[in-house]
């Protein structure tokens, strides 16, 4: 199911290709940079993995870089532009067939540009999917909060810095709100830390029982995606 470790023979011809999606950049003073496609590739595996035996599903190499211009007064960022971005993701498609995005980077420009390539999009931020999730993460502060941080202890507890993460006060900033009245960088947002949400109260728990509720999301759009 991992598509880069595969050898051509044993590529399924009716396979539904996954794709993860995300972004680098600062996640708080605790998480790594590449937290949204951490994120991505955690769902993608989960997905094919509850696929077995009903659909083959291949988790493509993932495509780390995105549309992070929010994030540029701090180290650690390193954005593409939305045609690039928009080009990458065409071109990966015309090559290999069904294809489902799966992106966990919401800077609305990286959104906005998934969304107008027309390619089945895991899309978290339609309200439809949003609702299943996370109080903090429908209270749009959750940049490297307590939603985010707790997918990765879940499945990457190395990369957290867990002293430091505990030491963190919660910081509530409407992200969407902020974003719409033309604030467009972390620091005119209020997040000096380059984080939003309470990320001290973290758990790999949650961040499992939140991986559970993304790939009942992204399974469901793959069985629409293969019929
Ligand atoms: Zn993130």
């Amino acid at each position: 199911m991992n598509y880069g470790y595969l050898a051509y023979p044993d590529i399924p011809d009716d396979a539904v290709h996954v794709l993860p999606l995300g972004a680098v950049e600062p996640h708080g003073p605790h998480a790594p940079l590449v937290t949204d496609t951490l994120i991505s590739i955690g769902v993608c595996h989960r997905a094919a993995a509850r696929l077995e035996g009903e659909i083959p599903v291949l988790v493509l190499p993932p495509v780390h870089y995105g549309v992070t211009r929010y994030a540029r007064a701090f180290p650690g960022t390193v954005s593409i532009s939305e045609d690039t971005l928009r080009s990458l993701v065409t071109e990966i498609a015309e090559s290999v067939g069904k294809l489902v995005l799966v992106n966990n980077h919401f800077e609305p420009e990286q959104v906005a540009t998934l969304r107008s390539t027309g390619l089945p999009l895991l899309d978290l931020t339609r309200r439809v999917n949003a609702e299943r999730l996370t109080e903090e993460f429908r209270s749009g502060s959750c940049h490297a909060g307590r939603y985010e941080t707790s997918l990765v202890l879940a499945d990457r507890p190395e990369l957290v810095h867990t002293k430091r993460m505990a030491a963190l006060a919660e910081r509530h900033v409407d992200m969407p709100a902020g974003i719409r009245a033309g604030r467009t960088d972390f620091l005119a947002l209020g997040m000096d830390d380059a984080y939003c949400g309470a990320p001290a109260e973290s758990s790999a728990e949650e961040g499992r029982e939140t991986f559970e509720t993304l790939t009942d999301l992204l399974v469901e759009l793959i069985r629409e995606v293969a019929a």
